[in-house]
Protein backbone atom coordinates (compact mmCIF):
# COMPACT_ATOMS: atom_id res chain seq x y z
CA UNK A 1 0.00 0.00 0.00
CA UNK A 2 1.47 3.23 -0.73
CA UNK A 3 2.00 6.09 2.26
CA UNK A 4 0.48 9.09 0.86
CA UNK A 5 2.06 12.37 1.23
CA UNK A 6 -1.29 14.14 2.20
CA UNK A 7 -4.81 12.30 2.66
CA UNK A 8 -8.03 13.54 4.65
CA UNK A 9 -9.73 11.83 7.23
CA UNK A 10 -13.36 11.96 6.73
CA UNK A 11 -15.86 9.15 8.25
CA UNK A 12 -19.20 8.67 9.33
CA UNK A 13 -19.92 12.05 11.15
CA UNK A 14 -19.27 13.24 7.86
CA UNK A 15 -21.21 11.27 6.07
CA UNK A 16 -24.41 11.74 8.08
CA UNK A 17 -23.97 15.93 7.78
CA UNK A 18 -23.99 15.63 3.85
CA UNK A 19 -27.42 13.06 4.32
CA UNK A 20 -28.74 15.69 6.67
CA UNK A 21 -28.67 18.04 3.63
CA UNK A 22 -30.00 15.65 1.51
CA UNK A 23 -32.96 15.25 3.37
CA UNK A 24 -33.71 19.06 4.18
CA UNK A 25 -33.45 19.75 -0.21
CA UNK A 26 -30.92 22.85 0.42
CA UNK A 27 -27.81 22.30 -0.78
CA UNK A 28 -26.87 26.21 -1.43
CA UNK A 29 -25.64 28.83 0.77
CA UNK A 30 -27.72 28.95 3.09
CA UNK A 31 -27.87 27.78 7.01
CA UNK A 32 -25.31 25.56 7.11
CA UNK A 33 -22.82 28.25 4.99
CA UNK A 34 -23.69 30.29 7.90
CA UNK A 35 -23.44 27.95 11.17
CA UNK A 36 -19.80 27.52 9.52
CA UNK A 37 -18.69 30.94 9.24
CA UNK A 38 -19.58 31.90 12.49
CA UNK A 39 -18.11 28.40 13.54
CA UNK A 40 -14.84 29.39 11.74
CA UNK A 41 -14.44 32.88 12.95
CA UNK A 42 -15.17 31.92 16.20
CA UNK A 43 -12.35 29.56 15.62
CA UNK A 44 -9.82 32.45 14.83
CA UNK A 45 -11.32 34.56 17.01
CA UNK A 46 -13.23 37.36 14.90
CA UNK A 47 -16.78 38.29 14.54
CA UNK A 48 -18.95 36.43 12.07
CA UNK A 49 -19.40 39.65 9.64
CA UNK A 50 -15.47 39.27 8.81
CA UNK A 51 -15.74 35.48 7.39
CA UNK A 52 -17.29 34.70 3.87
CA UNK A 53 -17.62 31.12 3.10
CA UNK A 54 -15.80 31.43 -0.79
CA UNK A 55 -15.67 28.21 -3.44
CA UNK A 56 -11.43 27.77 -3.02
CA UNK A 57 -8.77 29.16 -1.05
CA UNK A 58 -7.74 30.39 -4.44
CA UNK A 59 -10.81 32.60 -5.01
CA UNK A 60 -10.24 34.15 -1.83
CA UNK A 61 -6.54 35.22 -3.11
CA UNK A 62 -8.44 36.51 -6.23
CA UNK A 63 -10.97 38.20 -4.38
CA UNK A 64 -8.19 39.84 -2.20
CA UNK A 65 -6.50 41.62 -5.22
CA UNK A 66 -9.72 42.87 -6.40
CA UNK A 67 -11.00 44.28 -3.23
CA UNK A 68 -7.35 45.88 -2.24
CA UNK A 69 -7.92 47.75 -6.07
CA UNK A 70 -4.60 46.07 -7.02
CA UNK A 71 -3.91 47.37 -10.97
CA UNK A 72 -1.41 47.98 -13.41
CA UNK A 73 1.27 49.77 -12.20
CA UNK A 74 1.00 48.67 -8.71
CA UNK A 75 3.82 45.90 -7.72
CA UNK A 76 2.98 42.85 -4.99
CA UNK A 77 5.47 41.29 -2.81
CA UNK A 78 5.06 37.61 -1.97
CA UNK A 79 7.77 35.33 -1.41
CA UNK A 80 8.96 33.06 -4.63
CA UNK A 81 7.80 29.87 -2.19
CA UNK A 82 4.42 30.49 -2.86
CA UNK A 83 1.62 28.65 -4.45
CA UNK A 84 0.86 29.41 -8.22
CA UNK A 85 -2.55 30.81 -7.19
CA UNK A 86 -1.04 33.76 -5.21
CA UNK A 87 1.14 34.60 -8.57
CA UNK A 88 -1.96 34.42 -10.69
CA UNK A 89 -4.05 36.11 -8.27
CA UNK A 90 -1.51 38.96 -8.86
CA UNK A 91 -0.66 38.24 -12.32
CA UNK A 92 -4.15 38.78 -13.67
CA UNK A 93 -5.00 41.79 -12.13
CA UNK A 94 -2.06 43.54 -14.51
CA UNK A 95 0.01 44.17 -11.50
CA UNK A 96 4.08 42.87 -11.48
CA UNK A 97 4.47 39.70 -9.10
CA UNK A 98 7.59 41.32 -7.14
CA UNK A 99 8.94 37.94 -5.85
CA UNK A 100 11.07 38.01 -2.02
CA UNK A 101 13.70 35.41 -0.29
CA UNK A 102 12.92 33.05 2.32
CA UNK A 103 14.52 32.01 5.40
CA UNK A 104 16.76 28.61 4.05
CA UNK A 105 15.19 26.54 6.89
CA UNK A 106 11.99 27.61 7.61
CA UNK A 107 11.24 28.79 4.09
CA UNK A 108 8.69 31.50 4.92
CA UNK A 109 10.28 35.09 4.43
CA UNK A 110 11.69 37.47 7.47
CA UNK A 111 10.80 40.67 7.46
CA UNK A 112 14.13 41.58 5.81
CA UNK A 113 13.32 39.34 2.93
CA UNK A 114 9.70 41.03 2.64
CA UNK A 115 11.58 44.85 3.20
CA UNK A 116 14.32 44.23 0.57
CA UNK A 117 11.44 44.27 -2.24
CA UNK A 118 9.30 46.83 -1.40
CA UNK A 119 9.20 50.06 -3.29
CA UNK A 120 6.76 53.41 -4.27
CA UNK A 121 4.88 51.08 -6.04
CA UNK A 122 4.40 48.31 -3.41
CA UNK A 123 0.63 48.28 -2.99
CA UNK A 124 0.30 44.58 -0.71
CA UNK A 125 2.47 42.13 0.32
CA UNK A 126 0.79 38.56 0.53
CA UNK A 127 2.41 35.91 2.22
CA UNK A 128 1.70 32.68 3.52
CA UNK A 129 2.81 29.93 6.64
CA UNK A 130 5.06 27.25 5.45
CA UNK A 131 3.85 24.32 6.50
CA UNK A 132 1.99 25.59 9.48
CA UNK A 133 4.76 27.47 10.52
CA UNK A 134 3.53 30.90 11.21
CA UNK A 135 6.96 32.25 10.62
CA UNK A 136 8.05 36.46 10.81
CA UNK A 137 4.34 37.31 10.74
CA UNK A 138 3.78 39.83 13.35
CA UNK A 139 7.00 41.65 12.33
CA UNK A 140 5.76 41.88 8.97
CA UNK A 141 2.42 42.84 9.91
CA UNK A 142 4.55 45.75 11.47
CA UNK A 143 6.22 46.57 8.50
CA UNK A 144 3.52 46.68 6.23
CA UNK A 145 1.79 49.15 8.53
CA UNK A 146 4.56 51.43 8.83
CA UNK A 147 4.74 51.42 4.92
CA UNK A 148 0.95 51.97 4.65
CA UNK A 149 1.20 48.36 2.66
CA UNK A 150 -2.00 46.26 3.23
CA UNK A 151 -1.06 42.48 4.19
CA UNK A 152 -2.37 39.71 2.72
CA UNK A 153 -2.08 36.36 4.62
CA UNK A 154 -2.32 33.23 2.26
CA UNK A 155 -3.13 30.86 5.51
CA UNK A 156 -4.17 27.70 3.56
CA UNK A 157 -1.20 25.70 5.93
CA UNK A 158 -2.23 27.46 8.76
CA UNK A 159 -5.56 26.36 9.74
CA UNK A 160 -4.93 26.57 13.43
CA UNK A 161 -1.32 28.17 13.32
CA UNK A 162 -1.08 30.54 16.23
CA UNK A 163 1.36 33.05 17.59
CA UNK A 164 0.83 33.79 21.35
CA UNK A 165 -2.65 32.41 20.84
CA UNK A 166 -3.41 34.99 17.92
CA UNK A 167 -4.72 32.84 15.04
CA UNK A 168 -2.79 33.21 11.89
CA UNK A 169 -4.56 34.97 9.16
CA UNK A 170 -5.75 37.85 11.80
CA UNK A 171 -2.21 39.77 11.70
CA UNK A 172 -3.36 41.51 7.91
CA UNK A 173 -6.20 42.93 6.22
CA UNK A 174 -7.05 40.00 4.51
CA UNK A 175 -6.51 36.20 4.73
CA UNK A 176 -8.10 32.98 3.31
CA UNK A 177 -8.03 29.30 4.01
CA UNK A 178 -7.95 26.33 1.73
CA UNK A 179 -10.30 23.34 2.46
CA UNK A 180 -9.42 21.31 -0.58
CA UNK A 181 -8.92 18.07 -0.87
CA UNK A 182 -5.48 17.66 0.50
CA UNK A 183 -5.22 19.96 3.53
CA UNK A 184 -5.32 19.62 6.96
CA UNK A 185 -9.76 20.32 7.39
CA UNK A 186 -11.13 19.41 4.01
CA UNK A 187 -14.92 20.54 2.56
CA UNK A 188 -13.57 18.67 -1.28
CA UNK A 189 -13.54 22.59 -2.65
CA UNK A 190 -13.93 25.49 0.01
CA UNK A 191 -12.03 28.54 0.93
CA UNK A 192 -12.88 30.64 3.82
CA UNK A 193 -12.06 34.53 3.24
CA UNK A 194 -11.33 36.55 6.38
CA UNK A 195 -11.79 40.53 5.46
CA UNK A 196 -10.71 42.97 8.91
CA UNK A 197 -13.09 45.85 7.81
CA UNK A 198 -16.02 45.40 8.25
CA UNK A 199 -17.23 47.71 5.00
CA UNK A 200 -14.73 45.91 2.79
CA UNK A 201 -16.37 42.72 4.49
CA UNK A 202 -19.79 43.52 3.03
CA UNK A 203 -18.14 43.96 -0.66
CA UNK A 204 -16.79 41.08 -0.21
CA UNK A 205 -20.06 39.35 0.04
CA UNK A 206 -21.04 40.74 -2.29
CA UNK A 207 -18.48 40.22 -5.00
CA UNK A 208 -18.82 36.47 -3.60
CA UNK A 209 -22.30 36.71 -5.21
CA UNK A 210 -22.70 38.22 -8.60
CA UNK A 211 -22.24 42.05 -7.22
CA UNK A 212 -25.70 41.85 -5.91
CA UNK A 213 -26.42 44.61 -3.33
CA UNK A 214 -28.53 41.90 -1.51
CA UNK A 215 -25.02 40.30 0.09
CA UNK A 216 -26.20 36.51 1.37
CA UNK A 217 -27.39 34.45 -2.04
CA UNK A 218 -29.76 33.60 0.43
CA UNK A 219 -32.31 36.08 0.55
CA UNK A 220 -34.89 36.21 3.25
CA UNK A 221 -35.57 40.26 3.49
CA UNK A 222 -37.42 41.60 1.07
CA UNK A 223 -36.49 44.46 -0.27
CA UNK A 224 -40.01 45.35 -1.74
CA UNK A 225 -43.57 43.41 -2.30
CA UNK A 226 -41.28 42.27 -5.45
CA UNK A 227 -38.90 40.25 -3.76
CA UNK A 228 -37.20 39.18 -7.02
CA UNK A 229 -35.75 42.37 -7.74
CA UNK A 230 -32.21 43.46 -7.72
CA UNK A 231 -29.78 45.89 -7.60
CA UNK A 232 -25.89 44.99 -8.96
CA UNK A 233 -23.27 46.80 -7.14
CA UNK A 234 -20.13 45.54 -9.42
CA UNK A 235 -19.92 43.12 -11.89
CA UNK A 236 -19.23 40.10 -10.22
CA UNK A 237 -18.71 36.05 -10.64
CA UNK A 238 -20.18 33.62 -8.25
CA UNK A 239 -17.87 31.88 -6.03
CA UNK A 240 -19.69 30.76 -2.73
CA UNK A 241 -19.22 28.17 -1.07
CA UNK A 242 -22.39 25.88 -0.47
CA UNK A 243 -24.49 23.80 2.79
CA UNK A 244 -23.27 20.45 1.55
CA UNK A 245 -19.41 21.46 2.02
CA UNK A 246 -20.06 23.56 4.81
CA UNK A 247 -21.53 20.80 6.48
CA UNK A 248 -18.68 18.72 5.97
CA UNK A 249 -16.41 21.89 6.79
CA UNK A 250 -18.68 22.07 10.47
CA UNK A 251 -17.51 18.43 11.16
CA UNK A 252 -14.06 18.53 10.35
CA UNK A 253 -13.67 21.87 12.16
CA UNK A 254 -15.27 20.20 15.16
CA UNK A 255 -12.67 17.40 14.50
CA UNK A 256 -9.94 19.47 14.21
CA UNK A 257 -8.32 19.08 17.51
CA UNK A 258 -7.88 15.67 17.06
CA UNK A 259 -6.45 15.85 13.77
CA UNK A 260 -3.96 18.14 15.08
CA UNK A 261 -3.29 15.64 17.74
CA UNK A 262 -2.42 12.92 15.36
CA UNK A 263 -0.39 15.24 13.44
CA UNK A 264 1.88 16.94 16.41
CA UNK A 265 2.44 12.86 17.40
CA UNK A 266 3.59 12.00 13.83
CA UNK A 267 5.95 15.41 13.73
CA UNK A 268 7.83 14.44 16.91
CA UNK A 269 8.41 10.98 16.04
CA UNK A 270 9.91 11.95 12.60
CA UNK A 271 11.52 14.59 14.83
CA UNK A 272 13.04 11.92 17.41
CA UNK A 273 14.04 9.22 14.64
CA UNK A 274 15.44 11.61 12.26
CA UNK A 275 17.35 14.36 14.63
CA UNK A 276 20.95 13.35 13.92
CA UNK A 277 20.76 10.92 11.14
CA UNK A 278 23.70 11.91 8.88
CA UNK A 279 22.74 13.98 5.63
CA UNK A 280 19.53 14.79 6.51
CA UNK A 281 18.43 18.27 8.67
CA UNK A 282 14.70 18.04 10.35
CA UNK A 283 12.61 21.55 10.48
CA UNK A 284 13.94 23.83 13.01
CA UNK A 285 11.81 24.04 16.42
CA UNK A 286 8.96 26.20 16.60
CA UNK A 287 10.16 29.57 18.28
CA UNK A 288 8.10 29.72 21.77
CA UNK A 289 4.69 31.12 21.98
CA UNK A 290 4.32 30.05 18.05
CA UNK A 291 1.53 26.82 16.89
CA UNK A 292 1.84 25.18 14.07
CA UNK A 293 -1.12 23.44 12.15
CA UNK A 294 1.37 20.66 11.01
CA UNK A 295 0.48 20.40 7.45
CA UNK A 296 4.00 19.78 6.20
CA UNK A 297 7.36 17.43 7.34
CA UNK A 298 10.24 18.62 5.44
CA UNK A 299 13.60 17.57 5.81
CA UNK A 300 16.64 18.97 3.85
CA UNK A 301 19.75 17.17 2.19
CA UNK A 302 22.07 17.59 0.00
CA UNK A 303 20.88 18.56 -3.61
CA UNK A 304 23.02 15.68 -5.14
CA UNK A 305 20.94 13.29 -3.76
CA UNK A 306 17.37 14.69 -3.11
CA UNK A 307 15.83 13.21 -6.22
CA UNK A 308 17.57 10.28 -5.72
CA UNK A 309 16.47 9.24 -2.46
CA UNK A 310 12.26 10.71 -3.15
CA UNK A 311 12.77 8.47 -6.13
CA UNK A 312 13.75 5.50 -3.63
CA UNK A 313 11.00 6.34 -1.20
CA UNK A 314 8.47 6.55 -4.38
CA UNK A 315 9.96 2.83 -5.09
CA UNK A 316 9.09 1.73 -1.69
CA UNK A 317 5.49 2.73 -2.00
CA UNK A 318 6.21 6.07 0.03
CA UNK A 319 4.94 9.04 -1.92
CA UNK A 320 6.95 12.28 -0.97
CA UNK A 321 6.97 16.12 -2.89
CA UNK A 322 8.22 19.48 -2.78
CA UNK A 323 5.92 22.21 -1.99
CA UNK A 324 6.42 24.99 -3.50
CA UNK A 325 8.91 25.27 -6.34
CA UNK A 326 10.08 28.76 -6.63
CA UNK A 327 7.53 30.96 -8.89
CA UNK A 328 10.47 33.59 -9.56
CA UNK A 329 11.45 30.99 -12.16
CA UNK A 330 8.37 30.11 -13.78
CA UNK A 331 8.13 31.97 -17.17
CA UNK A 332 4.91 33.42 -16.71
CA UNK A 333 5.64 35.67 -14.23
CA UNK A 334 8.28 37.35 -15.89
CA UNK A 335 10.57 37.89 -12.86
CA UNK A 336 14.49 38.21 -13.53
CA UNK A 337 14.66 37.82 -9.73
CA UNK A 338 17.61 35.75 -7.89
CA UNK A 339 16.85 34.23 -4.79
CA UNK A 340 19.95 32.24 -3.41
CA UNK A 341 18.23 31.04 -0.47
CA UNK A 342 14.61 29.98 -2.07
CA UNK A 343 16.75 28.48 -5.37
CA UNK A 344 18.66 26.20 -2.42
CA UNK A 345 15.70 25.40 -0.42
CA UNK A 346 13.67 24.28 -3.18
CA UNK A 347 16.35 21.82 -4.43
CA UNK A 348 17.20 20.55 -1.19
CA UNK A 349 13.63 19.87 0.54
CA UNK A 350 11.32 16.83 0.68
CA UNK A 351 8.16 16.96 2.21
CA UNK A 352 7.62 13.70 3.82
CA UNK A 353 3.98 12.03 4.48
CA UNK A 354 2.02 14.44 6.94
CA UNK A 355 -1.37 12.93 7.92
CA UNK A 356 -3.72 11.83 10.67
CA UNK A 357 -4.35 8.40 9.02
CA UNK A 358 -0.70 7.32 9.14
CA UNK A 359 -0.39 4.75 11.20
CA UNK A 360 2.54 3.92 14.25
CA UNK A 361 3.63 1.06 11.08
CA UNK A 362 3.36 3.51 8.16
CA UNK A 363 5.88 6.42 10.14
CA UNK A 364 8.16 3.87 10.91
CA UNK A 365 8.65 2.77 7.35
CA UNK A 366 8.99 6.00 6.35
CA UNK A 367 11.46 6.46 8.76
CA UNK A 368 13.85 3.34 8.11
CA UNK A 369 13.40 4.04 4.26
CA UNK A 370 14.64 7.32 4.11
CA UNK A 371 17.68 6.78 6.59
CA UNK A 372 18.50 3.53 4.27
CA UNK A 373 18.35 5.90 1.42
CA UNK A 374 20.41 8.65 2.80
CA UNK A 375 22.76 6.22 4.49
CA UNK A 376 23.20 4.67 0.87
CA UNK A 377 23.63 7.93 -1.17
CA UNK A 378 26.60 9.11 1.45
CA UNK A 379 28.21 6.07 1.58
C1 LIG B 1 -3.90 24.84 -1.34
C2 LIG B 1 -3.33 26.17 -1.34
C3 LIG B 1 -3.95 27.26 -1.98
C4 LIG B 1 -5.14 27.12 -2.86
O1 LIG B 1 -6.30 26.70 -2.24
P1 LIG B 1 -7.44 26.01 -3.10
O2 LIG B 1 -8.56 25.85 -2.12
O3 LIG B 1 -6.91 24.71 -3.61
O4 LIG B 1 -7.79 26.91 -4.21
C5 LIG B 1 -3.37 28.51 -1.86
N1 LIG B 1 -2.24 28.69 -1.18
C6 LIG B 1 -1.61 27.69 -0.55
C7 LIG B 1 -0.36 27.98 0.21
C8 LIG B 1 -2.12 26.40 -0.63
O5 LIG B 1 -1.45 25.39 -0.04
Amino acid sequence: MTINVFQPQLGDRELAAVAEVFRSNWLGHGPRTKAFEAAFAAHIGVGAEHAVFVNSGSTGLFMAMELLGVGAGDEVVLPSISFVAAGNAIGVTGARAVFCDVDPRTLNPTAEDVEAALTPRTKAVVVLHYGGYPGDIERIARLCRERGVALVEDAACAVASRVDGRACGTFGDIAMWSFDAMKVLVTGDGGMLYVRDPELARRARSLAYHGLEQTSGFVKAKVSHRWWELNVREYARRQIGNDLTAAIGLVQLDRLPEFLKRRAEVADHYDRELAGVPGLRTPPPLPAGHDTSYYFYWVQMDPAIRDAVAADLLEAGIYTTFRYPPLHRVPAYGSDAVLPNAERASDETLCLPLHQGLSHEDVDRVVTELRESVGSKLS
